[in-house]
């Protein structure tokens, strides 16, 4: 029997034609759920509240070091309030292997720094210091809201105290502002990464001088933040060196184009693999047969290290102590156990042809994305996922009906980047990455499409339960 091309060739294909009825249908109401998290979910505190939120009306219930586990147990432990671990255990003993996802909840922002709060030419600001890997001028001339906690020290009493401002309509904003075009002739010609400085970030945080009487003060701006910030939080500014404050994007998620095809947001890198992977966790209705684990971690946008970031032993010690619940082996865990590395990756954007490769690069609405690799130049920085490895989750995916791709970082000498695939793998766990096509990614305002949301998702759960 002759074959077709068809059949023959690999051909990247819109996803539209194949799917079915319920698929489009759940697309549109899983997106809708997917943009009130990411309102939620601005800051990786806030993603672990919200998870933490999400997991417990599906039945997942806070578990410690030593408690008895049965199959069908749906637990979790949250790092620090940065990152959390949830899991539901399976029919089969743990050292049969474990069912890995592993995303990260941080996303690029600006941190205000530790002595933030200066006044400057009638005007009162906070330094920041920005997080992630940035385009500094896309920062600028945007709404900003600010987030975080402060602990706040009186008399030896340590009270944490939650900031939230921008996110209601009628809060106020922030801004870090941008230079006129009549007077930018030189700075039009800078590198883009010189247009902005980083120690030119700083955002505009009000200026109307306090009325108290205090002729020792020359500040007056500075003292009426400090005045309102005192009578909210119950702050000083010493309270800044033990806080944790951000600004992140103050627009909420929304759809984009006509046909409400893609959502556009601040933080889909990587809360799209979050949302995903854990909702698809939530959504199990049996005991799987091997024990389904969904890591969510903090610091990857920095490079994984950290207490919170995916380099910390404490995956490995909440895995430890799952082992021991039935005196196995992590080592032997870890060795049978296979992990889908959830992190978004770039999106072929047309107006950029020239960093591309098209039969390479991931497309929007192609599906749920697998890379083979990550890394820059020879493939270095990089885990690389095994024929097998690949082959076995094409199956899978397959099987389940799920509309997915083959994704990679652009042209070969053009950049790179990496994921946190290589930290499992380095522990002995087979890892591939996989995740959701993006574009504009690390702005303010990135862009996903609803089809591979969904496919995510769909790709997620058929994982957990092969
Ligand atoms: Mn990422
Ligand atoms: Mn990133």
């Amino acid at each position: 029997m002759t074959m077709t091309s068809e059949q023959l060739f690999y051909d990247k294909k819109t996803g539209f034609d194949k799917l079915t009825g319920s698929d489009k249908k759940n697309m549109q109401t899983y997106a809708e759920s997917y943009k009130q998290f990411l309102n939620e979910a601005k800051t990786e505190r806030d993603a672990v509240k919200e998870m933490v939120r999400l997991a417990e009306k599906k039945g997942f219930r806070a578990w410690a070091r030593g408690e008895a586990l049965k199959p069908g147990d749906k637990i979790y432990q949250v790092n620090r309030g940065k990152g959390i671990m949830l899991a539901v255990i399976g029919k089969q003993p743990l050292d049969k292997g474990i069912r890995l996802t592993a995303a990260h909840l941080d996303a690029p922002r600006v941190d205000i720094r530790t002595v933030p709060l200066y006044e400057d030419s009638g005007m009162a600001y906070f330094k920041t210091h920005y997080y992630g890997g940035i385009k500094k001028y896309q920062w600028t001339a945007i709404p900003l809201e600010l987030r975080g906690v402060v602990c706040v020290c009186t008399g030896g009493q340590v009270k944490k105290v939650e900031v939230r401002v921008g996110d209601k309509p009628d809060d106020p904003k922030f801004v870090i502002t941008d230079l006129l075009p009549h007077l930018a002739s030189e700075q039009m010609v800078k590198k883009a990464t010189e247009i902005i400085k980083g120690e030119g970030m700083n955002v505009l945080i009000g200026s109307v001088p306090s009325e108290t009487e205090d002729e020792k003060c020359s500040e007056k701006i500075k003292l009426a933040v400090m005045e309102h910030l005192n009578r909210k939080y119950g702050m000083v500014e010493a309270d800044f060196l033990s806080a944790e404050l951000c600004c992140v994007p103050a627009f909420p998620a929304c759809d984009i184009g006509f046909d409400r095809s893609f959502v556009g947001a601040y933080g889909h890198d990587d809360r799209v693999c979050s949302y995903t992977a854990a909702t698809a966790l939530f959504d199990l209705r049996a005991a799987p047969a091997h024990t389904c684990v969904c890591l969510l971690v903090d610091k990857e946008e920095t490079g994984s290290d950290g207490v919170t970031g995916m380099q910390s032993r404490a995956f490995d010690t909440f895995m430890a102590d799952l082992c021991r619940t039935q005196d196995v082996l992590p080592e032997a865990c870890y060795e049978n156990s296979v992990c889908l590395s959830a992190d978004v990756c770039n999106a072929f954007d047309p107006n950029f042809p020239e960093v591309s490769e098209k039969r390479n690069d991931a497309r929007v609405n192609c599906g749920f994305t697998l890379v083979k690799y990550t890394g820059a130049r020879g493939k270095s920085g990089t885990s690389e996922a095994t024929a097998e490895l690949m082959a076995r989750i094409r199956c899978i995916f397959d099987k389940a009906g799920v509309v997915w791709q083959t994704g990679q970082l652009g042209k070969v000498d053009q950049g790179g980047g990496g994921t946190v695939a290589m930290y499992l793998a380095n522990r002995n766990i087979d890892t591939v990455d996989a995740g959701v096509p993006v574009l504009s990614m690390h702005s303010p305002f990135e862009l996903i499409a609803k089809l591979d949301l969904y496919m995510a998702y769909k790709g997620f759960g058929a994982f957990y339960k092969d």
